[in-house]
């Protein structure tokens, strides 16, 4: 077995992070051989998005969650360049809108699920209603199993109705953030995505461990599985990344559609 798939979570077990190596590279010794693999994966979703989207049977969501600077938008970046942009969608779930308020946390993402024949990104997702807003809210452990309930039984019907979820958690050490979140302070060109707030949530790490853990805990399932991807390693992690979403893809074995038409009786004039 790929050791890609001992990261996979398929079923309702206790899950401790302190498990998963954030450092991890797998069967890789160098960056250089990891990027080979990574081309070679960019070329074969290219074509197999094409599949997805001439047969528009089904649809491929990706869900990424990771604290700050795990790397969600560096994934999304390295592993989708080469695929036509008009097959996919990236949506980033942000600090949620007073209208979005008004409505239950799963109305916005609802929305933003792939259409058949589309691969959509979620860059965070309804998970945080269980992660910050757990950790800020406090949520009382009622409303936090109600919540589980609800995004087991809305991913169930995304899968019945032809959605693939692949759900990534972007595993990196503590001491990794620090050295991220640093090196944005020292690059003018990383300004703009320094927050204070991602400074300030440090603070509650051992808090946000413990919402993942009951994440994995409570809503991963075969069908809708959560990775834990060593993210230390960025290389690592994108070859990681785009190596299950291939084998993903590919096991759906989708052919092009026949012809409605005699394509042999067919002339261009
Ligand atoms: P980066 O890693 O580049 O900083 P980001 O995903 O952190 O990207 P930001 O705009 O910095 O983007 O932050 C979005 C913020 O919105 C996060 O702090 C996240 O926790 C918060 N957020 C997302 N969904 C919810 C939610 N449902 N309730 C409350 N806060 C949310
Ligand atoms: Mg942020």
């Amino acid at each position: 077995m790929n050791k890609i798939y001992s990261y996979q979570l398929a079923g309702k077990n206790k899950v401790s992070l302190s498990d998963y190596d954030p450092d991890d590279t797998g069967k890789f010794h160098s960056k250089a051989q990891a990027l080979r693999d990574l081309a070679k994966h960019q070329e074969k979703l290219f074509e197999l998005q094409e599949l997805l989207y001439a047969d528009a049977s089904r649809a491929l969501l990706v869900v990424l969650q990771g604290m700050d600077a795990a790397g969600k938008d560096g994934t999304i970046r390295h592993i989708f360049t080469g695929v036509n942009p008009q097959g996919c969608q990236v949506t980033s779930f942000k600090v949620p809108s007073p209208e979005e308020l008004q409505h239950d946390f799963l109305w916005r993402v609802h929305r933003a699920v792939p259409a058949r024949g589309m691969i959509g990104i979620f860059n965070r997702s309804h998970y945080e209603d269980v992660l910050v807003v757990r950790v800020h809210q406090n949520l009382s452990r009622k409303e936090l199993a109600n919540r589980f309930d609800e995004i087991n039984a809305f991913e169930e019907m995304l899968v019945r109705n032809g959605v693939i979820i692949l759900k990534f958690f972007l595993h990196i050490s503590q001491e990794e953030q620090k050295t991220r979140l640093e090196s944005r302070l020292h690059q003018r060109t990383k300004y703009w995505k320094v927050s204070p707030s991602d400074l300030a949530e440090r603070q509650y790490w051992d808090d946000y461990l413990e919402a993942y853990e009951d994440v994995f805990r409570y809503s991963s399932s075969k069908d809708a599985p959560w990775y834990i991807i060593p993210a230390n390693k960025k290389w690592y992690r994108n070859v990681a990344i785009s190596q299950i979403l291939v084998d993903a893809l590919a096991a759906l074995k989708l052919k092009y559609p026949k012809p409605k038409f005699k394509i042999a009786r067919l002339k261009v004039e």
